[in-house]
């Protein structure tokens, strides 16, 4: 087996930069790119790659979007930041917007997806105190094992990773870890005193895009509502149509009592992320008591608007549907010896790759790069597949091509 790499002078002039001035907090793949249109992005020697990342689902609407983009330069133009000490012209209606959009009573804006899920937690236990009684400091959040939640202090606190919080202690209290897909788990550790609430990704994306039964969504929100815990769904990676439904939940028809949204929100055009609730849960956070100088900021609430609305306009979840099946089907297809299993909804897939060199997935994102399309392997054997929902059927066929191709670096 042999891994070609191929770079020129100039990418490797930025790479070296990055090495040199940047925090060592990332390990990317020797690519350096300095243009993105639709699904395709361009690096410094005008190669062209089929994004199959997407940032991490945040370009679900594509790169660049024209009409995103046109909301972008428009209101930067105007007014970009008041901070929340004064009121803009904009807030308003996109809360009416986005409220409606998804059904909710109140929304609170953020701006990246681990702020949002602080937020979700934060008000998950203020409910707890104030609505259902829980004594003052005892509240507990119910989590998954193996969760990617983000990235701050609180939120690795409950991450069972060892990267994400080794060394990085002494960790935040109140949360209690069950096996992900796991009912029995959710019954029980549901009988305990004081849990306020259950934070679930409807996929676990970063664990390497690992589906639940069906069912477990619509039963875990059956148990919380019998136990009077709020069902608190992180859709920052599965939502806004990247599983072939405007929401992951959706898909069991569960309405989570908080939602949690980021990533794709703005398209991938800057940091916005949102929580929605209703009144009961959201009023009991006060003025002053909760909050963020660039929350809820015109830009922000322009693009955002502009990026939900091509969701709809361009009927993204359906085509993440229909695509994903094909995908899956056109990989699976491929009987490789070195896949062992094609995984994922709509247009969040992973393969699992099954080689005895444990660098093989590495390997192989190489290789793919080297044929013009990019992915990056999780946790090790895994490679994410999820490309802008705005590919084509005839593009995803030809990235299956190269995909097959490339596989031929693992023999
Ligand atoms: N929650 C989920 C499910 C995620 O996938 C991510 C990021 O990958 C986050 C939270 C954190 O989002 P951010 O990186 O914007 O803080």
């Amino acid at each position: 087996m042999h891994t070609t790499i191929s770079v020129s002078a100039t990418a490797q002039y930025a790479i070296d930069l990055e090495e040199k001035y940047g925090a060592h907090n990332y390990h990317p793949l020797p690519v350096v790119l300095e243009k993105g249109e639709g699904v395709f992005l361009y690096d410094t020697d005008g190669k062209r790659y089929f994004d199959f990342l997407s940032g991490y689902s945040a370009v679900n609407q594509g790169h660049c979007h024209p009409k995103i983009i046109a909301a972008l330069i428009e209101q930067a133009q105007k007014l970009t930041l008041t901070s929340r000490a004064f009121h803009s012209n904009l807030l308003g209606e996109y809360e009416q917007f986005i409220t409606n959009f998804f059904g909710y009573d109140k929304v609170l804006p953020m701006n990246t997806g681990v702020e949002a899920v602080e937020t979700a937690i934060k008000l998950a236990r203020r409910w707890g105190y104030e609505r259902k009684g829980i004594e003052e400091n005892k509240a507990k959040i119910i989590v998954c094992a193996h969760n990617f939640h983000g990235r701050t202090s609180t939120v690795i606190s409950f991450s069972t990773d060892p990267s994400s919080y080794s060394k990085f202690g002494p960790f935040m209290p109140g949360f209690h870890v069950i096996p992900y897909n796991d009912l029995e788990a959710l019954q029980e550790a549901l009988q305990q005193k004081n849990v306020c609430g259950f934070l679930v990704e409807p996929i676990q994306g970063e664990a390497g895009v690992v589906v639940p039964d069906d069912g477990y969504l619509s039963t875990a929100k059956q148990y919380c509502e019998a136990a009077n815990v709020l069902f608190i769904g992180d859709e920052i990676q599965t939502g806004l149509c990247r599983t072939g439904k405007m929401l992951a939940c959706d898909h069991e028809n569960v309405r989570p009592d908080i939602l949690i949204l980021g990533k794709a929100l703005s398209g991938g055009v800057l940091p916005v992320s949102a929580v929605l609730a209703d009144d009961e849960i959201m009023l009991t956070i006060k003025p002053g008591e909760h909050g963020s100088t660039y929350g809820g900021n015109p830009l922000a609430c322009h693009v955002a608007v502009a990026a939900l609305k091509v969701l709809k306009d361009e009927q993204l979840s359906e085509r993440a549907e229909k695509l994903g099946q094909l995908l899956r089907h056109e990989l699976t297809a491929l009987h490789s010896p070195y896949i062992s299993l094609v995984r994922g909804k709509g247009l969040l897939n992973a393969i699992v790759i099954k080689h005895h060199n444990p660098e093989a997935a590495w390997d192989l994102c190489m290789e793919m790069k080297e044929n013009g399309l990019l992915a990056k392997p999780t946790h090790g054997d895994k490679i994410r597949l999820a490309p802008p929902l705005i590919i084509s059927e005839e593009q995803i066929h030809e990235c299956v091509e190269i995909i097959r191709k490339s596989l031929a670096i693992l023999s």
